[in-house]
């Protein structure tokens, strides 16, 4: 049976994986030494791509390889961060330095709050070819963090139906509604109809 890998050595992701797709997955550098990917895409379809093409490139025909590539896109900012989520506050920024900057942009608009999205898209490359799926969380964000809970952009990040942040709520809510589960709700059945071709 081909075996399915993630391009990512994130623990959070592999797990959040594990639960959806109800099977053991190996993250690529169990099998590889650790490298540099460059994700120079300008979308987040691309930039999960090019991670997963990478590291079949490098694993073979054997596995089906998955790769995410994820972001807050604030409507008030024009969309920023986006696909440079990541990097917000620049190349070597922390997830509070992004946090951080994100507040004092949506400080600086004297605001308090404006609309946003997460989005996540999910790449899956294997000899059958290649997918991408998407999922998208809708909300807002606000200007001053609550909570200490998820990661991320998660503090100041109110999803659409409730009015606590992400920061607040139980991590259990943030999985029933997240971008990244409803990616890979739908990456699942492209993974069974592609382990069926194989057989
Ligand atoms: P990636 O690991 O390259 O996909 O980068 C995703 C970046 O987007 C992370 O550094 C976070 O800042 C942000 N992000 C993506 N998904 C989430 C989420 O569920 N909560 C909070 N921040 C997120």
């Amino acid at each position: 049976m081909l075996k399915v890998v993630i391009a990512s050595g994130n623990r959070g992701k592999l797990r959040e994986f594990e639960e959806i797709l109800k099977e053991k997955i190996t993250p690529y550098f169990e099998l590889l030494d650790e490298f540099e990917i460059i994700e120079d895409g300008d979308s987040f379809a691309q930039n999960a791509l090019i991670k997963a093409r990478e590291i079949y490139k490098k694993l073979g025909c054997e596995y089906i390889v998955v790769s995410d590539d994820s972001g807050i896109s604030i409507d008030a900012l024009g969309g920023k961060p986006g696909v440079y989520s990541a990097r917000f506050a620049g190349e070597e920024a922390s997830d509070r330095d992004n946090l951080i900057k994100a507040i004092d942009s949506l400080k600086e608009l004297k605001i308090g709050e404006s609309k946003a999205h997460y989005s996540a898209a999910i790449a899956i490359v294997s000899k059958y070819g290649e997918y991408v799926v998407h999922g998208k969380m809708y909300g807002k964000v606000i200007d001053t963090p609550r909570g200490d809970k998820g990661f991320g952009y998660d503090p100041i990040f109110i999803p659409d139906g409730f009015d606590k942040t992400l920061g607040e709520l139980d991590s259990k809510i943030k999985e029933s509604l997240s971008h990244r589960a409803k990616a890979l709700n739908l990456a699942k059945p492209i993974i069974d109809m592609i382990r069926r071709y194989g057989e």
